[in-house]
């Protein structure tokens, strides 16, 4: 199964602080520079209501979403995304409530832009609907809220000056995204099991832990992320079966290496050697 990939598009692919800061001289004559966006939301850079007002009723008319400059290195790293072909683009875009237009513009914008095909495009108010392997935005707020919602899933917050007082991990150039997806730089590695960090493990993943002293390499990944695993203070762990078997199906239809495939394969034929609920205890010591 391809790894699904949700992008942003306003502040990821498109400059739409640019876009409405045009509006801004045009409509006060006010010559704001970029780095004057400290927060998310472009309206902040106004002093009054009136203006706040103003402000939001041009970028609602029709119009205001296709001028929108699409971000060049954006273009370049979706070709080249698609052309790696092992993830799945999906362009996940909050609409403006108040313009009516709003989808039609971003859907012929994503299309004569990034090549965008309808069936890519997702328009939503909460992101933490949709599921991924990878979201970009550059919205603090969706990243946290969708982390929340997606915890098997990882966040990286796109780096723009509005967003500089985040501290979520941040991603600046499309260059780390695109090794991400191809797998030159794995995720940074930390073995729930035996605590092991590393930075460079070259197996790829989170799913299989390279330490040969860990007792549990590849369950112990799945094992952490159960909802139903317990260890006792003994030392003693369960979980559930039936959620071995959901967690086990969703790690092998994944895009990981065989050898990693090797791994939790084991590891879930010996914890589903126990038959039922009550004795899947110790899934150490298989
Ligand atoms: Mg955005």
């Amino acid at each position: 199964m391809k790894k699904k990939i949700l992008l942003d598009v306003d502040g990821v692919l498109g400059d739409f602080h640019g876009a409405a800061n045009k509006l801004i001289f045009d409509l006060f004559k006010l010559d704001i520079k970029p780095e004057k966006f400290i927060t998310w939301d472009v309206t902040d850079v106004l002093e009054s209501k009136e203006m706040k007002d103003d402000l939001n009723h041009e970028i609602t008319k029709p119009g205001f979403c296709s001028s929108i400059e699409p971000y060049q290195e954006a273009m370049e790293a979706v070709r080249q995304l698609r052309e790696i072909g092992t993830c799945e683009i999906v362009f996940v875009t909050s609409p403006n409530k108040n313009g009516i237009q709003w989808v039609h513009e971003r859907d012929a914008w994503l299309i004569k832009h990034f090549e965008a095909k309808y069936e890519e495009i997702i328009h939503v108010y909460n992101k933490r609907l949709v599921s991924g392997n990878l979201l970009i935005d550059d919205k603090p707020k969706n990243i946290e809220e969708w982390t929340t919602a997606n915890p098997q899933g990882k966040a990286l917050l796109w780096d723009q000056p509005y967003n500089k007082y985040s501290s979520l991990e941040r991603v600046d150039n499309w260059n780390d995204i695109v090794d991400l997806i191809e797998e030159k730089k794995p995720p940074h590695f930390t073995c729930h099991y035996c605590g092991l960090h590393d930075e460079n493990v070259e197996c790829g993943g989170i799913y299989y832990c390279p330490n040969p002293l860990c007792l549990g390499p590849g369950a112990a990944y799945f094992r952490s992320k159960m909802k139903s695993y317990e260890e006792s203070e003994n030392g003693k762990h369960s979980v559930n079966p039936s959620e071995i078997i959901m967690f086990g199906e969703w790690l092998l239809n994944g895009d990981i290496p065989d050898k990693m495939k090797i791994a939790i394969s084991k590891s879930i034929k010996c914890l589903l050697h126990f038959e039922d609920e009550e004795s899947v205890k110790d899934i150490i010591d298989c």
